[in-house]
């Protein structure tokens, strides 16, 4: 299988139309498909083993999209055989009044993962250029600021050892509107639906215009956006988990050399 995301590195790849949600055309079917996931979980459970002994970097995986497009499924999924020991999550939901009397990123800072771990990002900072642009919270100025500061401050992670991956979960209209349908009717999906769920799908062209400058802004070298169609989940699961590990594998990781002190030591 050849098929993997590409960083976006110009405005033009950025192609948020409904068509550009589907399984792409390239990635396996079925058992091909789950036997491809597998083998992308074993390759990411190594690898993160390796990153916590080696100890020189830490890793931000930042999952953003719509309501739905699969954000905790991701998380579920994609991580499901890595040692809880070694991941962090954080959901960042609407800022609470204290966090809202900081700037924007002191939430965020607080949980970058250290050295060692890879911490995931469900929902980001990238939350404060859609949200209160589309919702028309704060003035433009404010929220057009941002993408500079934004960009700073993952070059000031990336200086300090903080690798970071950056995945936009793009659904398609129909896909939303059949999984928000579910969240309503399933009892064990309807706690996941707010009302304003669907105030937010009504200003769809709105939010894929803030996600697209988003992403054109800040697709960096030191913090690249990859755009994942991701109506079919198992596609998504293995295009995420296929990147993450792709990543690490070029960091040429491996097990700190054995410690001469302890040559010769008898365990009696
Ligand atoms: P969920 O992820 O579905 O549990 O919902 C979290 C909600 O918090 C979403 O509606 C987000 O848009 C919202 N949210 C998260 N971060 C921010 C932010 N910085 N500003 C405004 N809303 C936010
Ligand atoms: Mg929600």
């Amino acid at each position: 299988m050849n098929y993997s995301l590409k960083p976006i590195t110009s405005a033009r790849e950025i192609r948020l139309g409904d068509a550009d949600a589907g399984r792409p055309e390239d990635v396996p079917r079925g058992d091909e498909l789950d036997e491809a996931i597998r083998h992308e979980r074993k390759r990411l459970k190594k690898l993160q083993s390796v990153l916590y002994a080696d100890g020189r970097y830490a890793v931000l995986v930042v999952l953003q999209g719509r309501d739905a497009s699969g954000k905790d499924g991701t998380v579920r999924k994609v991580f499901r055989s890595v040692n809880p020991m070694g991941c962090e999550v954080t959901s960042f939901k609407a800022p609470t009044d204290i966090e809202l009397e900081h700037d924007f990123l002191w939430r965020i800072h607080q949980r970058v993962p250290r050295r060692r771990l890879i911490g995931i990002f469900n929902r980001s900072h990238y939350e404060d250029v859609i949200v209160p642009r589309v919702r028309k919270l704060v003035p433009r100025k404010v929220w057009s600021a941002r993408y500079d500061q934004i960009n700073e401050f993952e070059k000031m992670l990336c200086v300090n050892a903080v690798v970071i991956l950056k995945f936009f979960l793009h659904v398609s209209r129909d896909e939303q509107k059949k999984r928000l349908k579910e969240r309503l009717e399933d009892r064990k999906k309807n706690w996941k639906f707010r009302a304003g769920d669907l105030d937010d799908r009504a200003l769809w062209t709105e939010y894929t215009a803030a996600y697209r400058e988003a992403i054109a802004k800040c697709s960096t070298k030191w913090a690249p956006w990859y755009i994942v169609p991701a109506d079919d989940e198992d596609a998504r699961d293995l295009l995420v988990s296929r990147t993450i590990a792709d990543v690490l594998d070029d960091l040429d990781l491996g097990y700190p050399a054995l410690n001469a002190e302890l040559e010769g030591l008898k365990i009696e």
